[in-house]
């Protein structure tokens, strides 16, 4: 696996732009389980039943019992792990100019990553379904569900539902940096949530180079992506980032 290291660490230090695309898989070494694959969510609730936007306003207090509020306890516990500060380091570097993350946990930038796209949105904060007020996730009164805002609307997390679009503007530049790169991490995604899906595609056909991190080959893999580093992000993007920093002081 360290040939694969050292390929990837030579092709982030030759390219002008090198972005990160992190999906669920990054999150998992901080005691997030992924919605997909081992230990997913949807291996014990059917998504469509509980992170469709529709099913939300069908019954808010069911979607609030079955997902948001384990949701909350488990992020609230979570810390960034080696992959999410190799990632911050490989910034500092400036080496990687941007992570687009699916991601709705933050540890990006707890991990100190500056320049991070949110892509589905954050659950760090709350909005009213009716007066649109925000509220820190961390500032809910959980006592009872569904929690409401002073004006009697219920939150719901700033984050996106299955069934929502995209916030524009995110979409807008993180295709732009994906169509502009030399080369597109992909750490930690299936790859099968559109439309984040189709950046690695956008990249690829802007002639990036597409290196995956992920224990699991994706659909990505041998069609997409230039190759797969198959392992667990934190320990790859602990050494990817060391070899890149080596790499530097060489130059
Ligand atoms: P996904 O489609 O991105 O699948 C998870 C991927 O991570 C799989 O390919 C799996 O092989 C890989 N993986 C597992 N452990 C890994 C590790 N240690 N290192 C690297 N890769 C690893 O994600 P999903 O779970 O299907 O989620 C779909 C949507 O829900 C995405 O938007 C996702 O970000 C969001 N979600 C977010 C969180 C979070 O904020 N942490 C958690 C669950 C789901
Ligand atoms: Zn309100």
């Amino acid at each position: 696996m360290q040939d694969l290291i050292d390929r990837a660490a030579h092709d982030i230090a030759a390219a002008r732009r090198a972005v990160a695309l992190t999906g669920a898989g990054i999150s998992t070494e901080s005691g997030i389980p992924p919605f997909r694959g081992p230990g997913g969510l949807w291996e014990k609730i059917d998504p469509m039943e509980v992170a469709h936007i529709d099913a939300f306003r069908r019954d808010p207090e069911k979607v609030w019992n079955l997902l948001i509020r384990g949701m909350h306890e488990v992020l609230v516990k979570s810390r960034p792990n080696m992959a999410h500060r190799g990632l911050a380091a490989l910034e500092d570097m400036g080496r990687l100019q941007t992570v687009i993350t699916q991601n709705v946990d933050g540890l990006h930038q707890q991990a100190g990553s500056r320049d991070v796209i949110e892509f589905h949105g954050s659950f760090a904060w709350q909005r009213c379904t009716v007066c649109e007020r925000r509220c820190r996730t961390a500032e809910l009164d959980l006592a009872v569900i569904p929690p409401r805002c002073e004006c009697g609307g219920i939150f719901r997390p700033d984050c996106v539902f299955f069934g929502e679009m995209i916030p524009p503007a995110h979409l807008a530049r993180s295709q732009q940096l994906a169509a502009g790169c030399q080369v597109m991490l992909v750490v930690g995604t299936s790859a099968t949530v559109q439309p984040a899906a189709m950046l690695p595609l956008l990249a690829r056909d802007a002639g990036a180079r597409v290196i995956e991190i992920n224990p699991e080959p994706t659909p990505l893999t041998g069609t997409v992506s230039d190759y797969l580093i198959p392992g667990p992000a934190a320990r790859v993007v602990d050494a990817l980032a060391a070899a890149v920093s080596a790499l530097q002081e060489t130059a």
